[in-house]
């Protein structure tokens, strides 16, 4: 038997751009759920925020790769055509990604020691939404 179970979860963005450890949130809905064992997908309907899975134990590490992602796409190209102004949001979105899949084991998502999963804002603050969905089996 298997069963599968869509979340939808609000985010509330505070910066421009910022990481949010959302590991915990991921969590506390695979317990809600009393899943077991299966997969979980974390989904982000956004084209302007991602997600993606990163140490979680020294938060410069999240600074670092905002300082860089800033970097290497800057803010604003003489070449940039999108009216919108937010060009690098979607590029920064782009190279993160719109989804991670985590396995379930024995009630737990399995992450490395060092693992966290990240929402990415690249375009806040705003109201976001992750979805969460669950595969059992
Ligand atoms: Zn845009």
């Amino acid at each position: 038997m298997s069963r599968k179970t869509l979340i939808t979860q609000s985010i509330r963005t505070r910066q421009r751009s910022e990481m949010i450890d959302v590991t915990d949130r991921v969590q506390k809905a695979l317990h809600v759920q009393g899943v077991k064992d299966g997969i979980a997908i974390v989904y982000i309907p956004h084209t302007t925020a991602a997600v993606t899975i990163n140490e979680n134990a020294d938060p410069d590490v999240k600074h670092d790769l905002l300082k860089k992602l800033e970097e290497v796409i800057p803010n604003r190209e003489t070449y940039y055509q999108h009216g919108e102004g937010n060009s690098d949001s979607h590029l920064k979105t782009q190279l993160t990604g719109n989804s991670v899949m985590v396995i379930i084991d024995e009630g737990k998502l399995v992450l490395g020691t060092w693992q966290g999963i990240y929402f990415c804002e690249f375009d806040g603050p705003r109201e976001r939404e992750m979805l969460i969905k669950i595969i059992e089996g």
